[in-house]
C-alpha cells in the first residue's frame, strides 16, 4: 500500500482517485469543493484539510486540474505541495495544460530535489471511472518507470513520450488533428446531403475508401450510420466542444512559440470559438456539423 495524495476531484479525478482506493491505495482527497471530497470519502479516499495535510505524508502526489495556473499554484504557491512534500516523493500531473507550463512546473520540482512527470490523459470520463485511461507522458526515464504502475491502475494504456512537457505535446497535436477531422468529416458528409446522397451510402463509401478516418467510423457526426455516437442523441456530451476548444487554443498558443505553421488548426480553433460565441459549446465536439449545416439554433446547449 502506498500513501497517495490526489488533488483535483472533478470530473475526471473522482473516478481516478477512486481507483486508486479500490487497488488499495491509502488516498489523501483535496478538492476546493467540500462536495468533492465528500464523494471520494464515499469512494473509499480519506479527506485532506488542506496540501498539507494531503501531501505531507505521501509518496505519491497526483493532480488532475483544469488549466496551467491551477497546476502552477497548487505546486508551487505559497501553501503549496512542494513547500510540504516529503523527500524523494513522486509527483504526476495528469491536467491538460499548456506545454511551457508543464516544463516550468517539472523543472521547479526537479530543482527542490523532487521527482515529477506530465501524464495528460485521453478517454474522457468514462474512462477515468472503468480505469480505462490513455496517459501520454514526459520527464525522466527514470521518472516514469516510478509512475507506471499507478497510472497502470488508473489505465489501460502509457506511453512515454519523451522528456518534461513531451506528454502535453502528444495530447495536443493529437487533438489538434481531431479537431481538424472532425470538421472535415462534417464537411464532406454536409456536401454528400446537398448533392443528394444519403448519411448511410456515403458512410459505407467513404468508410472503406481513402476517406476514411476515426470521427467517421468511431463517431460518425451525421445522424445514421453509427447508432451509439452523439449525432444519435442530440449532440449530448461525450467530449463537449469547450473541451475540445481549450485543447486547440493550447495548441495554438504551442504553435505560436514554436513557429509552427498550423493553419487548420487555427481555423478549426475559429470554428470551435463560433460554437462558443453561440453559447453551444456545451454541446458534443461532433455537434459542428450543426455548425456547418445551419441549424445550431436547432439543439439546446
Ligand atoms: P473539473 O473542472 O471537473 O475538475 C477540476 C477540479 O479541480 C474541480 O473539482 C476543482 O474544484 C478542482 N480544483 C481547482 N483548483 C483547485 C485547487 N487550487 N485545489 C484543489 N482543487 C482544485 O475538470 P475535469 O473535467 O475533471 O478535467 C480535469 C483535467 O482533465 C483538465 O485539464 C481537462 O482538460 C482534462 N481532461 C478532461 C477530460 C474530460 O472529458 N472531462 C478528458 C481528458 C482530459
Amino acid at each position: 500500500m502506498t500513501h497517495i495524495a490526489f488533488i483535483g476531484l472533478g470530473n475526471m479525478g473522482i473516478g481516478m482517485a477512486a481507483n486508486l482506493a479500490k487497488a488499495g491505495h491509502e488516498v489523501r482527497a483535496l478538492d476546493l469543493s467540500k462536495d468533492a471530497v465528500s464523494r471520494a470519502v464515499e469512494l473509499g479516499c480519506t479527506a485532506a484539510k488542506n496540501a498539507q495535510d494531503a501531501v505531507e505524508t505521501a509518496d505519491v502526489v497526483i493532480t488532475m486540474l483544469p488549466a496551467g495556473a491551477h497546476v502552477k499554484l497548487v505546486y508551487g504557491g505559497e501553501d503549496g505541495v512542494f513547500r510540504y512534500a516529503k523527500a524523494n516523493s513522486l509527483m504526476i500531473d495528469c491536467s491538460t495544460i499548456d506545454v511551457a507550463s508543464a516544463r516550468e512546473v517539472i523543472a521547479s520540482a526537479q530543482h527542490k530535489g523532487f521527482e515529477m512527470i506530465d501524464a495528460p490523459v485521453s478517454g474522457g470520463v468514462g474512462g477515468a471511472q472503468a480505469g480505462t485511461l490513455t496517459f501520454m507522458c514526459g520527464g525522466t526515464q527514470q521518472a516514469y518507470g516510478r509512475a507506471k504502475p499507478f497510472l497502470d491502475i488508473m489505465g489501460a494504456n502509457t506511453f512515454h513520450a519523451g522528456d518534461a512537457g513531451n506528454g502535453q505535446a502528444a495530447k495536443i497535436c493529437n487533438n489538434m488533428l481531431l479537431g481538424i477531422h472532425m470538421i472535415g468529416t462534417c464537411e464532406a458528409f454536409n456536401l454528400a446531403e446537398k448533392l443528394g446522397l444519403d448519411a448511410q451510402t456515403f458512410y459505407d463509401i467513404s468508410s472503406t475508401a481513402s476517406g476514411q478516418n476515426w470521427s467517421m467510423t468511431s463517431y460518425c457526426p451525421a445522424p445514421g450510420p453509427l447508432p451509439s455516437s452523439p449525432a444519435n442523441h442530440d449532440y449530448k456530451a461525450g467530449f463537449s466542444a469547450a473541451m475540445m476548444l481549450k485543447d486547440l487554443r493550447l495548441a495554438q498558443e504551442a504553435a505560436t512559440s514554436a513557429r509552427a505553421a498550423t493553419p487548420l488548426g487555427t481555423q478549426s480553433e475559429a470554428m470551435y470559438s463560433l460554437m462558443e460565441a453561440a453559447g453551444k459549446d456545451g454541446l458534443d465536439f461532433s455537434g459542428v456539423m450543426k455548425l456547418i449545416n445551419g441549424s445550431l439554433h436547432d439543439l439546446d446547449n
